[in-house]
């Protein structure tokens, strides 16, 4: 029981502690409300469920570095209770009598609870402390050749991360302590074995009064340490435990994993298009900057930085952070200037080496979407300041002129030509079930034409109506929009959805061989005006096969490793459809560590495929790096869903003299349906 000095001293703290932490949160919100839009509130309760199950999942972090989660568990569920046991504790501190449910199974579960989840905390904490300073675990540290502020170069990190666990291991171990001293005070309490381990252990024989100091210091410690913690909170990586349940909650809805939002480029009000400097990116990227755990999963996935290239999604999370740190009263009274996001966030470099393969927004556990920044810096770089890698210039003009970023000028029928059978026309076919998206690369590309081929070879077999748009189909603007071209991507969408339109497509269903139209079309058109049923080919092959409109032959085909396209498995979800096909199909399938939503990127996506690589410090290609991966895995065949894919993977083949094939899903399938077609 404190006594009535300690209690006037107690308030006094508490009040000077909320004052100064309503202060920092304060400072906090009015930074986070220097971004443009909104962040989203609209469907409050199930928001607040997202938020609740993001807390108590963790970003379901135990998907990856599955010991280092396993700990985390312990320290943030043990941290979470401790809210609790921090109010009971201040209030049996402060009311004279009042115990929480002594004698009662509530209270023995809370003082067991409290109990374990101490030692839990301590030992996870230690754990963390001995991975940074003692083991330094290369996956926290940054290369040289990646910006990042002074600051966090000089060690800024390490300083917050030790003030972080050195806090949690005093307060906690404080509380524990502290009931320690009471159990040596009052006598055993089944209910608390480890508190009264080291009563037993430590604190017997002590005199009444040292037991009563003890009880005393360790209360004080325990309790007075978050009250003068509260108000550091949004200066240190420890805001996360609630920023990042709050940025699920707050997070846009999104039609796949790295949706990006239109720009109304008819708003003659807008001035800045894309993010210059920190206040032009969206409120919600604002938020990711303090709900960064700094761990550092988003850069070991990475293909740009897995790479040696300048890219790190976590640094430039990073400095948005430390530069928000160094600048919070500035920026919350409303300074207005800044300096640019390529001057302290991110080398120009960085932003063009990313592929927008999206695997940076999908492992990170706090909701962040780095990638939806460096999309965001794209477009300011394209559209306000006109700078980017020259070689885009022949893509935007081929998009803008011959509507292929290849600019090539033939009909997009040619592919065609070799089939033992006609493909219809929208015209000629007008009541089709299925409209073929040929796409650009399918056109024009001769792999991804054998791809098309395929499809079509078995949309035949199946009995399925379908149809093409020939000539009137243009590029659907995938490239430009990521290269930060927003302009010629709406532009793009625009004229493709009249088309559509014309051709009756939002009445009927679309399937594509290129995951990037499938995603452009099916989930980015709709912003546009355009709603369409879209299928991606191997998601139609699965259902054909389901349906037994398919007949294979059952032959068992070489050993096959797939590589998920970024923009099917990781962004839309589509993983079990061409597993299910190339099953059908007879194919031993042996799978590369890097599968599924973990997928590595084959480097062409983010409108890589039409610059030069960025270099990095390894020189190693992306392509190389997952080629390597497959090639271990002990296949014969390469599988691949894209057309992009198929030309990254094709073009490692060869530098690695042709040691695999690298065939298309489709190609597999009409292999194995044993009538005789024509792919070539
Ligand atoms: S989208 Fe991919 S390439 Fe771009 S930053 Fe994220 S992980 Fe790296
Ligand atoms: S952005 Fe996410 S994954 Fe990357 S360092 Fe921050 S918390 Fe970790």
């Amino acid at each position: 029981m404190l006594s009535a000095f300690e209690r006037i001293m107690f308030l006094l703290l508490v009040a000077i502690c909320l004052v100064a932490t309503a202060n920092t949160f304060t400072m906090m919100a009015r930074v986070i409300g220097r971004g443009r839009g909104a962040l989203y509130l609209d469907e409050l309760p199930r928001r607040v469920m997202t938020g609740i199950a993001a807390l108590f999942t963790q970003g379901r972090i135990i998907r990856h570095r599955k010991l280092t989660s396993l700990f985390h568990y312990g320290v943030a569920f043990g941290f979470i209770f401790y809210g609790l046991v921090n109010i009971i504790d201040v209030v049996e501190g402060l009311i004279p009598g009042f115990t929480f449910f002594e004698g009662n199974i509530i209270g023995h579960l809370f003082r067991l609870a409290a109990d374990l989840f101490a030692a839990a905390v301590l030992i996870g904490v230690i754990y963390f402390l001995l991975r940074r300073f003692a083991a330094q675990d290369p996956a926290l540290k940054t290369r040289d050749n990646v910006k990042l502020m002074d600051r966090v170069r000089e060690g800024g990190i390490a300083i917050d991360s030790l003030i972080v666990g050195m806090f949690i291991l005093t307060h906690v171990g404080s509380r524990l302590m502290g009931a320690s001293f009471a159990i040596a005070q009052h006598g055993p309490d089944p209910w608390q074995p480890v508190a009264n381990f080291i009563a037993s252990t430590f604190l017997s024989g002590l005199p009444p009064e040292a037991l009563t100091f003890g009880w005393h210091l360790f209360w004080w410690l325990a309790v007075g340490l978050i009250l003068i913690f509260m108000p550091y909170f949004p200066y240190t990586k420890h805001a996360h435990l609630f920023m990042g349940p709050l940025n699920f909650m707050t997070s846009p809805e999104r039609t796949y994993l790295g949706q990006m939002k239109k720009l109304d480029l008819d708003d003659e009000t807008i001035e800045q298009f894309g993010a210059n400097v920190l206040d032009d990116l969206p409120k919600k990227h604002i938020l990711d900057a303090y709900a960064c755990i700094m761990c550092n999963r988003c850069q070991e996935v990475c293909p740009a930085y897995t790479t040696g290239k300048e890219l790190s999604p976590a640094a430039l999370e990073i400095n948005k952070r430390y530069y928000i740190r160094e600048n919070m009263p500035a920026l919350a009274s409303g300074a207005t200037g800044g300096i640019s996001l390529i001057d302290f966030a991110i080398s120009e470099s960085a932003v063009w080496a990313c592929t927008a393969c999206g695997h940076c927004i999908e492992i990170c556990p706090v909701g962040n979407v780095p990638m939806l920044d460096i999309m965001e810096i794209r477009r300011d770089q394209v559209m306000m300041q006109s700078e980017f890698p020259e070689q885009l210039k022949g893509a935007f003009i081929g998009m803008e002129r011959m509507g292929n970023p290849w600019q090539a000028q033939q009909s997009r029928m040619e592919w065609t030509a070799p089939l033992p059978f006609e493909v219809p026309t929208v015209e000629e076919n007008p009541d089709y079930e299925y409209l073929l998206w040929v796409g650009c690369a399918g056109a024009f590309n001769p792999d991804a034409q054998k791809t098309v081929r395929a499809v079509a070879t078995i949309l035949h077999e199946a009995d399925v109506s379908f149809a093409i748009l020939g000539d009137d189909e243009t590029c659907t603007g995938d490239s430009a929009r990521r290269a930060g071209n927003e302009p010629l991507f709406q532009a793009m969408a625009e004229a493709n959805i009249e088309t559509l339109n014309a051709a009756k497509a939002n009445e009927r269903r679309i399937v594509t061989s290129c995951p990037h139209c499938f995603t452009t079309i099916g989930k980015e058109y709709g912003e546009m005006g355009g709603h369409y049923t879209i299928f991606h080919h191997t998601q139609l092959i699965s259902d054909l096969i389901g349906r037994g409109k398919l007949r294979l032959n059952g032959k068992t085909l070489e050993k096959v490793t797939f590589h998920d396209p970024c923009y099917l498995g990781r962004h839309n979800g589509i993983i079990a459809d061409p597993r299910t096909a190339l099953a059908a199909a007879g194919v031993e399938l042996l799978e590369m560590p890097r599968h599924g939503k973990d997928s590595f990127c084959c480097g062409a996506g983010g409108a890589q495929y039409w610059k030069e690589e960025e270099h990095g410090v390894t020189g190693e290609k992306v392509n190389a790096n997952r080629y390597r991966e497959a090639q271990a895995t002990g296949a014969a065949v390469l599988a691949v869903g894209c057309p992009f894919c198929s030309t990254m993977m094709s073009d490692a083949n060869r530098e690695h003299g042709d040691k695999m094939q690298v065939r298309d899903v489709a190609e597999l399938v009409v292999e194995a349906m044993g009538a005789p077609v024509a792919t070539n």
